[in-house]
């Protein structure tokens, strides 16, 4: 038996005969640019994350581009970012035309901290981008009594962490605005590219809904360079009906973790480690070993996939060549790179797949 990282088909089908008479429905409707699906599920997602605004757009990225836009970063602005993230939080910054500051994680929730803002900060440094990563939510309070200490501005990468809580309160409406990506292997994944914004601010709101559409509020009439990035009708109402079993699915996946972190507590493996406060999501499930590609070709023979989330820091890209950064600043990022690998937590595993990726795991640690 092989198992695979991800398994979207059991994910569609399992959704299927609810969500197929919906997405009919926006086909047959004649509207195909915003419109009524795209507000339901705007609707529905702000009340699910505890905002007074949801705004969806065409993808992660976006979502992060106009979330700094709508907050005013601009050319000659400097943003705080994780340097252990996806490349998509570095190449907003820097399609805004601002510059990236890496922030190096906590080693052990592989989030950035109050402290490493701290010690970043930096003249021009206008905002910083927390990264929920891998479901694990950052320290939002102690984050936001930094930024309000610097006057930063606050935006969330949420694009891993949908559902997931810090203390009592969802991810979404901590910083002034939280970036949604809809991609379809994220928790609340779409069936192509989706992304969507939260913020409980209504002046961001406004920015960010004319952001979205050409910064037009009334047809052909512009008020800002705005982008063409929009939600689209049959990606909102196939989300509408993913976003009402995403806990029951987010309760999968914790269950997943859940074994593993028992399975493997007596390994000579570093893995995951939560926060007193936090409630992940457990987008991915992340450990790390100094001998990381050994054991992903050990697993792999044994027919279970991994992924290494990710292989090349952002600031070790050719894309980003031109700062100059080199492995000596950023240890940490570079480290982690190098040892992390993710294994299979989707919520179709059956429960002979996670004991196949648990014997496999255990079985391998004893020969690395
Ligand atoms: C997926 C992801 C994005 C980008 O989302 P897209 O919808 O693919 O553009 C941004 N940041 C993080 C941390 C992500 O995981």
């Amino acid at each position: 038996m092989s198992v695979p990282f991800l398994d979207l088909k059991a994910a569609y089908d399992e959704l299927a005969a609810q969500a197929e008479p919906e997405m009919l429905r926006a086909l047959r409707s004649g509207w195909y640019i915003l419109g009524p699906e795209v507000e339901r599920f705007e609707t529905a997602f702000a009340q699910y994350c505890g905002t007074s605004h949801a705004i969806g757009v065409a993808n992660g990225l976006d979502a992060l581009r106009i979330a700094l836009m709508a907050v005013g970063v601009g050319a000659g602005d400097k943003v705080l970012v994780p340097s252990n993230t996806y490349i998509a939080t570095w190449l907003a910054v820097s399609q805004c035309g601002a510059t990236p500051v890496p922030v190096e994680p906590d080693a052990r929730t592989h989030n950035i901290t109050a402290e490493g803002i701290r010690a970043a900060m930096a003249p021009g440094v206008k905002a910083v981008i927390p990264v929920h990563l891998y479901g694990q939510p950052a320290n939002m309070p102690a984050i936001m009594a930094v930024a309000r200490e610097f006057d930063l501005k606050v935006i969330e990468d949420a694009a891993q962490a949908h559902g997931a809580r810090w203390g009592d309160t969802r991810i979404g409406g901590h910083g002034d605005v939280a970036c949604w990506s809809f991609y379809p292997g994220k928790n609340l994944g779409a069936l192509g590219d989706g992304g969507g914004l939260t913020t409980n601010d209504p002046e961001i709101a406004d920015r960010m809904r004319i952001l979205r559409n050409y910064g037009s509020r009334e047809k052909y009439k512009n008020e800002v360079p705005g982008l063409n990035s929009r939600l689209d009708p049959v990606q909102a109402a196939f989300l509408s009906v993913k976003l009402q079993v995403l806990d029951s699915w987010n309760a999968r996946r914790a269950e997943v973790a859940a074994s593993y972190q028992e399975a493997f507590a007596d390994l000579d493996l570093i893995l995951p480690e939560v926060a007193t406060e936090a409630a992940p999501v457990w987008h991915l499930y992340v450990v790390r070993h100094p001998h990381r590609d050994t054991l992903a070709a050990i697993l792999a023979e044994a027919g279970v996939q991994t992924l290494v989330h990710y292989p090349i820091p952002p600031h070790a890209q050719q894309a980003y060549a031109s700062l100059g950064m080199t492995d000596h600043d950023l240890p940490l990022a570079r480290q982690l790179a190098d040892e992390v690998l993710s294994l299979p937590i989707g919520p179709h595993l059956s429960a002979a797949q996670i004991e196949q990726v648990i014997s496999a795991t255990r079985s391998a640690l004893k020969t690395l």
